[in-house]
């Protein structure tokens, strides 16, 4: 197979939002890159370097303007704290819409065709932010904003949303709920933060069997997690022919990770993402992007992020990978429920 022209969205300046204390820290972003230089791939990928920050009126397509203001004073009055959880720093700011910015980088150069495939390395991470409130490490929901930015740009009708951080995306799929237009799939440990993302929550309105959520008791494993995206992902994405596949991608269901009990192994992901890239080839023309998100084993986090641009560059190089698979609990269960919930909607589930 041809090789994908792939590339990461990278800016220094990430870094500058930060928190010795807390675990979405920059070392996160360092050790990724550190690990994508030690490999000797990062030559093989296009960086991608936002030049300039998101407007507000781009925020807004998403956010509401008093909260966006909200935030701005907060950091400019020196407040270190927008929720119990979600830090600032005086550049929190201005780090955050330029992440924004890297998220629509990402969507024109893929659009535009100069890469069929990329990584969207951005801090601080999005999928919790509430259009009217900061929450869980995030500040503004990039993926979501990136999907906006399709539809008004490209005009794009269907765009399809994977999110495999281990917390569910509450932000997400609030914005999207009530429209066709964009399908969000969340698989999340359940209970967990921040607690939305039932199965029973399919949507409403116009939007009603849109919205997949896969709640897995703690302790699953790869078995559970690849037998979730060839049951139900694949198969609805294929019903579904979305024009453009994103990725929230928080590498927090990893076994190590210290926030979360999920069981995932590191060439799980490279797995997964294997999964991805076939649907993508079948329904986008092969275009994804990936938006960072979660994880907080910095070590394993790198490692995946490189097994995950190994598969979707298709470098062919080894992967990393961890000796023994840990499988505690047994998902079919937790899947056989999201089947029984959405068969009504999807014919490929029936
Ligand atoms: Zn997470």
């Amino acid at each position: 197979m041809e090789k994908a022209k792939t590339g990461i969205v990278y800016h220094d300046d990430f870094l500058l939002h930060t928190n010795f204390y807390h675990p979405e820290c920059k070392e996160r972003l360092e050790a990724a890159m550190e690990k994508l230089r030690e490999k000797k791939v990062l030559q093989l990928l296009e960086i991608v370097v936002p030049l300039e920050k998101a407007s507000e009126e781009t925020i807004a397509l998403v956010h509401r303007e008093d909260y966006i203001k909200d935030v701005e004073n907060a950091c400019q009055s020196g407040s270190r704290q927008l929720d119990m959880d979600t830090y600032l720093t005086p550049d929190t700011y201005e780090v955050a819409r330029l992440a924004v910015r890297g998220g629509l980088d990402a969507v024109d150069k893929v659009m535009g065709g100069e890469l069929d495939r990329v990584f969207a390395l951005l801090r601080p991470p999005g999928h919790h932010a509430e259009p009217n409130r900061g929450m869980g490490f995030c500040i503004f929901n990039n993926i979501a904003i990136a999907s906006r930015y399709l539809q008004k740009k490209y005009g794009l009708k269907r765009i399809m949303i994977v999110d495999w951080d281990v917390h569910h995306g509450n932000s997400t799929q609030h914005i999207f709920e009530e429209e066709a237009g964009v399908l969000f799939f969340s698989v999340h440990q359940s209970p967990a933060y921040p607690g939305t993302g039932g199965v029973r929550e399919v949507g409403r309105r116009d939007g009603v069997g849109y919205t997949i959520n896969a709640p897995m008791p703690a302790g699953c494993g790869d078995e559970d997690y690849l037998k979730l995206f060839n049951e139900i992902v694949l198969p609805v994405m294929d019903e579904y022919k979305p024009e453009m596949l994103l990725v929230s991608a928080g590498q927090d269901a990893y076994r190590g990770d210290p926030l979360a009990s999920m069981n995932l192994s590191l060439q799980c992901y490279a797995h997964l993402a294997k999964l991805l890239v076939k649907g993508a080839e079948k329904n986008t023309g092969g275009k994804m992007i990936f938006f960072l998100e979660g994880g907080y084993n910095v070590d394993a986090q790198a490692s995946i992020i490189y097994n995950v641009l190994n598969v979707i560059s298709r470098w062919n190089l080894p992967l990393e990978e961890d000796s023994e698979i840990h499988r505690s609990r047994d998902g079919a269960e937790a899947i056989e429920a999201v089947r029984a919930f959405h068969k009504q909607y999807w014919k490929a589930l029936q």
